[in-house]
């Protein structure tokens, strides 16, 4: 059965549809980028608010930001499916749940409209912005200043009308102020530390470029909350599509999946009204910092720590890597006795019981994650999950082991090569061949002169440098595995 309005009450029973008229709602939220991700977390969680009373003002327009031909075709199936599409989440166990989501009401393909795109923001019902643009999307320097020379936003500064997510925002925001409508909230919803922080340099940088005037309105009037997403969702391949309609009895041109577990927790801060979030499971703060932290250095940390080693053993995917019972006892002690004695936990969280979901999450076979894409980008990764943790183990004199192994994976890992000798591709865009040629190079210390660890204070604690060259040798001698059982053992 193909997926739209008309369709939707002959579905099979086993997909859960809309419990409201979709034809009754109008659209409160734009968002920016609607990608998996926004499909699998934000519009999920917007579905369920808009069966509330009261809430039929909350759906989402969805804006399309990019002009390729990825984009151009989800126009056209959305338009095909009146912006309908199924999720299903799968559980570690197996079992899993469908539904077709109806929260996209409308879809604007800004790319090839731009005009339209910025109009539409202007409505006074558009409330919130939402977006996920990708971390690299914010256009933010080391020192996470927003990089007013990059040519895409040069180019960007210098258009009538602008087409990146700062000029649509900017200038929807101008026009709103200039008619009176006022601003509305922007709310990250990327991976990013602090991203409500970062949207907001990104946007007040390009604004004051534009105009200093609007920038200083933007500054005073626009809120931008910070706000901690989680749920991991895979890429959705044709092979997935295939397994999915089978599964579903729908013929969806774009499906997702996802696994069950899902967060958000935002602060509370938004200018111009929101949705009650709160009845469906969002969890409002008034600062997120500490639910950042806990994800940071316990759910990504782990997932590299498990990662590097994996790929060097050979594994392909997070569930077949976790299934060693090597690497499972090695992640649990990552987690109970290097990452949280050094987090300070929100009220109410038990670490010891995160940390136990942690390794429960990742046993889900249904959203096997590829090693090789979680290992990919870690000279980004490795500063952001690991360096607190670092800090902390080395700073009291806590034994350091765990931590000198995953550093030395992850410089064996740069050299593309397994334990087998199979080799394979690294994903590094922040590794120039300078820096990479001090992973390779004979020293094996050199490696940890990278600008990855400049924050681990390494030489102050040169048995840290000691063990990782000992580690790096016995990998190469005996390979990863015995290396970690001699120790574990
Ligand atoms: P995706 O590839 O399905 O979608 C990315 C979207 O961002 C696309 O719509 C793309 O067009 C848009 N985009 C990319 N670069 C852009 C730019 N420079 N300007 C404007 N738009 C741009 O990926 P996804 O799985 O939806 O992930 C998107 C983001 O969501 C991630 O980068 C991450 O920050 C966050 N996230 C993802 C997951 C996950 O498990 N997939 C989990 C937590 C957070």
């Amino acid at each position: 059965i193909p997926l739209s309005n008309a369709t939707l009450h002959q579905l099979p029973i086993q997909v859960t549809t809309p419990r409201y008229d979709r034809q009754k709602t109008t659209a409160g939220i734009a968002h920016l980028g609607v990608g998996n991700f926004h499909r699998a977390h934000q519009a999920m969680y917007i579905n369920k608010v808009l069966e509330r009373e009261g809430h039929q003002g909350w759906a989402i327009v969805g804006v399309g930001l990019r002009n390729t031909p990825r984009e151009d075709r989800r126009a056209a199936i959305m338009a095909e499916q009146d912006n309908l599409y199924t999720l299903t989440a799968f559980a570690p166990d197996g079992s899993h749940e469908t539904n077709a989501i109806g929260s996209i009401i409308e879809y604007v393909h800004a790319a090839k409209d731009r005009a339209a795109a910025i109009k539409r923001l202007t409505d006074p019902n558009i409330k919130i912005v939402t977006l996920t643009i990708t971390e690299g999307g914010y256009y933010l320097d080391a020192e996470g200043n927003f990089t007013l020379d990059h040519p895409d936003i040069k180019a960007d500064l210098a258009r009538d009308v602008p087409e990146t997510a700062f000029g649509l925002v900017c200038e929807a925001l101008r026009q709103r102020r200039e008619s009176g409508t006022g601003p509305f909230t922007v709310l990250s919803c990327d991976n990013l530390r602090h991203n409500g922080k970062a949207a907001r340099t990104a946007f007040c940088a390009y604004a004051t470029a534009r105009d200093p005037v609007l920038g200083a309105w933007i500054k005073e009037n626009v809120t931008f909350p910070s706000s901690m997403v989680d749920r991991i969702t895979p890429s959705v391949g044709d092979a997935d599509i295939t397994r999915l309609n089978a599964l579903n009895g729908v013929a969806d041109q774009m499906p997702i999946f996802a696994e069950d577990f899902t967060q958000w927790v935002i602060e509370d801060n938004f200018c111009d009204g929101r949705p009650e979030l709160e009845t469906v499971g969002v969890q409002f703060t008034d600062d997120v910092g500490p639910y950042e932290q806990v994800k940071l250095r316990m759910l990504n940390a782990s997932h590299s720590m498990l990662a590097l080693p994996g790929v060097l053993m050979g594994y392909d995917t997070v569930p077949h890597a976790i299934e060693d019972t090597l690497l499972l006892g090695h992640l649990e002690r990552f987690l109970a006795e290097d990452a949280s004695p050094f987090i300070t936990p929100p009220k109410g969280v038990s670490l010891a019981q995160y940390a136990q979901q942690v390794l429960h999450r990742f046993r889900n076979p249904a959203v096997g994650d590829q090693l090789l894409r979680i290992a990919s980008d870690s000279g980004s990764k490795l500063p952001v999950f690991l360096t607190d943790t670092v800090n902390g183990v080395l700073g009291s004199g806590r034994d350091h082991w765990r931590l000198a192994f995953g550093t030395a994976c992850f410089l064996e890992y740069l050299r593309g090569t397994t334990d087998q000798g199979t080799p394979y591709t690294i994903t590094e865009p922040a590794i120039n061949a300078e820096q990479l040629a001090l992973a390779r190079a004979e020293d094996l210390a050199a490696g940890l002169q990278m600008t990855v660890f400049a924050g681990w204070n390494l030489k102050d604690h040169p048995s840290f440098a000691t063990d990782v060259v000992k580690i790096r040798q016995s990998i190469r001698a005996q390979g990863t595995h015995k290396t970690l059982a001699q120790h574990a053992g």
